[in-house]
């Protein structure tokens, strides 16, 4: 079958990698974002489309029969922009979204609906332990009232201010590694968005031990789509398709 995998996740490389290797033919989609993205087996589309009509038109003169949405839980435009076109087009439209993180009992998460909710939510003084991503660091950076380690996977494009320091790391991140970094920078409050899955989950778990606060941006709302929590469904799901 012809697949059109909207991209930018581990998961949609592995997705990619499966279902190539069972004979599908796969394109899979990336932003652009990355100066060296990890690439899938399959074709890669490097860039937008324009717009849900873009991808619409895109996809009809592609010849694609299947579209999967495996962005990252976060991005919600072009989210927004597959159920729009998968309408359009009438191509069928899987998600592939891992299932968010779910707050302990007693663990009083601070919730925030987006990051500069997130950094107006850090007190005074708090040393915050930030993992939102290199886009997102500018209003933790206005926080010149606190002390930031802000881990990402590529380095920002702008110098950072003396308050903040920068750690450059690729998931997955294990619990002791995690427990260590905490405790070797004092860290009060770890701020993340709620990506869901394991490879970066450590962080919570190590935050819960070492008694740190968790400032958890939660994620935006999208619209109901037919929903798959791992590749393993996914392919599932592509395979009952063709039978
Ligand atoms: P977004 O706000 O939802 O999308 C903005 C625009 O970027 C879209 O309208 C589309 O442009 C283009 N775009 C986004 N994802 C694309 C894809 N996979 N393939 C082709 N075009 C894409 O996206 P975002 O939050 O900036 O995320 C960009 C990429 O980074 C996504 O692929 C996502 O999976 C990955 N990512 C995001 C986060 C996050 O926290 N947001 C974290 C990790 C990875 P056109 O309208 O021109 O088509």
């Amino acid at each position: 079958m012809k697949i059109m995998i909207l991209g930018g996740t581990g998961d949609a490389r592995e997705l990619a990698n499966r279902l190539v290797v069972l004979g599908h033919d796969i394109t899979t989609s990336l932003a652009g974002r990355t100066r060296a993205p990890s690439l899938p087996c399959g074709d890669i589309h490097a860039e937008g489309f324009g717009g849900a009509e873009g991808l619409a038109a895109f996809l009809t003169e592609g010849g694609f029969e299947y579209l999967i949405d495996a962005t990252h839980p976060f991005a919600a435009q072009i989210s927004a922009n597959a159920v729009q076109a998968a309408r359009q087009t009438g191509a069928p439209l899987l998600r592939l979204a891992r299932n968010e993180w779910i707050e302990p009992p007693g663990a009083g998460w601070l919730h925030a609906s987006d990051i500069t909710e997130a950094a107006h939510l850090l007190p005074a003084g708090a040393i915050a332990f930030v993992t939102s991503g290199r886009k997102e660091i500018a209003p933790f950076l206005a926080r010149i009232d606190c002390r930031l380690v802000l881990r990402m996977i590529e380095p920002p494009e702008t110098a950072l201010p003396e308050h903040a320091e920068l750690i450059l790391a690729r998931p997955p991140f294990r619990l002791e590694a995690e427990r260590q970094l905490m405790q070797s920078r004092g860290i009060t409050h770890l701020v993340t968005k709620n990506a869901g899955g394991d490879q970066t989950r450590a962080k919570l778990d190590a935050a819960r031990e070492l008694g740190v606060r968790v400032v958890m941006v939660d994620r935006p709302i999208l619209p109901e789509v037919r929903n798959v929590i791992s590749v393993d469904a996914a392919v599932a799901a592509i395979q009952d398709s063709t039978l």
